[in-house]
């Protein structure tokens, strides 16, 4: 089968990487407009639960993944500059960047022709499917902006729907080993960040500001630099002093952003199938965007397996939307809820409690059961949270077994430092 990947993000190498993995044969392009190792954002989160499905569909690139990955242990949630309050949880985190570049490399290796700094052609899906002749399908892994999903809103049912509050994606040098919401009363509104370590000398700085506070400190008119001193002044009480990073922006203008929320309501037309962004995207506040990008890179796969000719890719992309679309439904609705608490956090931020706080942001994506409640009482007195790390190193080892990785796990860079606020 001939398939043309637009967009070389996750979606489109692993769409690449799965297809060449269940057949050599297959004649698989990538087109990426960006060079080679350059991207937007930075560092991303995700559990053992994406790496097992990597292992699954190509192990080598499940395991150069996981060596590039760090581990963050345990959430902490920070009022100004209150004692924080912890919460559980762990998992891995890497570069977008180093991401990236891992699965283009592996594409590479199994002969997928990746071209880097090259725009996609624009007619590629073309008109319609052609009986008796080979297949060749289009994938749109082109992002949540995807140009080919544009170009047929009508047909696949596109809406688009933007979030509220404003949010900027920078990083920093503060190296964050637990995962971090810091709150800030700036006297002109509440603003938070969700910062995480991702590599060994760099984490993950989101900032989040509801469009008031936005407006009222001048956002609007900074530029990057001046936006950036601004903010690692605001955050003092989580940065102790360390600067914030500004990427590749081209823009004068600090690139603040809202939160763009796409569905689809088909995901396939005539040869074009969408995947990741292109197809739903999925708020940040739960960090599994880039999982699902994968797991609809390997769904695709998986369904377009026994397509031989053109005129049966349709029945095939049409069972890749019927099953791929419901699966991921209660994720998406996880990610919905828990974009409405960043939405409206004030009130709760104002009655004082911290400790409850950390609860309902602990709940956010769905109510947890009582005995929680407890638990997360006690974890806020180090040893129980040192039983939680303990158990979470467990859990990472046992997953590991089973895919018969050796360990410890941790001889490599995936071992959690300590913590900014966080005594060990
Ligand atoms: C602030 C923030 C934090 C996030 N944190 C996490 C996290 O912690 N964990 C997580 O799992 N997910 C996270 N995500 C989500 C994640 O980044 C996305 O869901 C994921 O990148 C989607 O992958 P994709 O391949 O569909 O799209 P993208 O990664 O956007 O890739 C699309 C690619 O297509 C290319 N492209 C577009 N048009 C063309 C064209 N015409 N020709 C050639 N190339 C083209 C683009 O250059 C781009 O490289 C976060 C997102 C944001 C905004």
């Amino acid at each position: 089968m001939r398939v043309q990947c637009i967009g070389g993000g996750p979606a489109g190498l692993y769409t690449a990487i799965a297809l060449k993995r269940q057949d050599p044969r297959h004649d698989v392009t990538v087109w990426e407009r960006n060079a080679r190792g350059v991207t937007h954002g930075w560092g991303v989160v995700f559990w053992d639960d994406l790496l097992d499905e990597m292992h699954r569909v190509d192990p080598a690139s499940a395991s150069a993944v996981r060596d590039a990955a760090v581990v963050w242990d345990g959430q902490a949630v920070q009022v100004g500059r209150r004692s924080p309050v912890f919460l559980g949880g762990a998992g891995y985190a890497i570069g977008r960047q180093r991401l990236l570049t891992l699965l283009g490399d592996r594409a590479e290796a199994l002969g997928v022709d990746l071209r880097y700094a090259t725009a996609a052609p624009e007619d590629l899906a073309g008109p319609g499917l052609r009986a008796g002749e080979p297949a060749s399908l289009v994938v749109a892994a082109d992002g949540a902006g995807s140009g080919l999903r544009r170009r047929r809103t009508e047909e696949l049912g596109t809406r688009l729907a933007a979030g509220r509050n404003r949010y900027l994606w920078s990083g920093t040098p503060a190296l964050f080993s637990t995962f971090t919401f810091g709150f800030v009363d700036t006297g002109s509104g509440w603003i938070w960040c969700h910062a995480y370590r991702f590599d060994e000398t760099t984490s993950t700085f989101i900032v989040e500001a509801p469009p008031d506070t936005w407006a009222a400190l001048g956002f609007a008119d900074l530029a990057t630099p001046a936006c950036l001193d601004l903010l690692a002044e605001i955050f003092d009480p989580v940065l102790h002093g360390a600067p914030l990073l500004a990427g590749r922006s081209e823009d004068a203008r600090a690139p603040w952003q809202t939160f763009r929320r796409v569905t689809n309501e088909r995901w396939c037309d005539g040869r074009l199938a969408l995947a990741g962004d292109a197809a739903h995207t999925t708020h940040f506040a739960i960090g599994s965007g880039t999982r699902l990008a994968l797991g609809d890179a390997v769904a695709l796969a998986e369904h377009v397996r026994e397509v031989e000719l053109d005129e049966h890719l349709a029945a095939a992309l049409a069972s890749y939307d019927a099953r791929r679309r419901p699966e991921i439904r209660p994720l998406q609705d996880e990610a919905l809820r828990s974009s409405a608490w960043f939405e409206d956090p004030v009130g709760l931020l104002e009655q004082g409690d911290d400790l409850g706080l950390g609860w309902s942001l602990w709940q956010r994506r769905r109510r947890a059961p009582a005995w929680r409640w407890y638990l997360h009482r006690a974890s806020q007195h180090a040893p129980m949270r040192r039983v939680r790390t303990s158990a979470g190193t467990l859990r990472r080892h046992v997953r590991a077994r089973r895919r018969r990785w050796s360990v410890p796990l941790s001889a490599g860079p995936a071992r959690p430092r300590a913590t900014v606020g966080e005594e060990r």
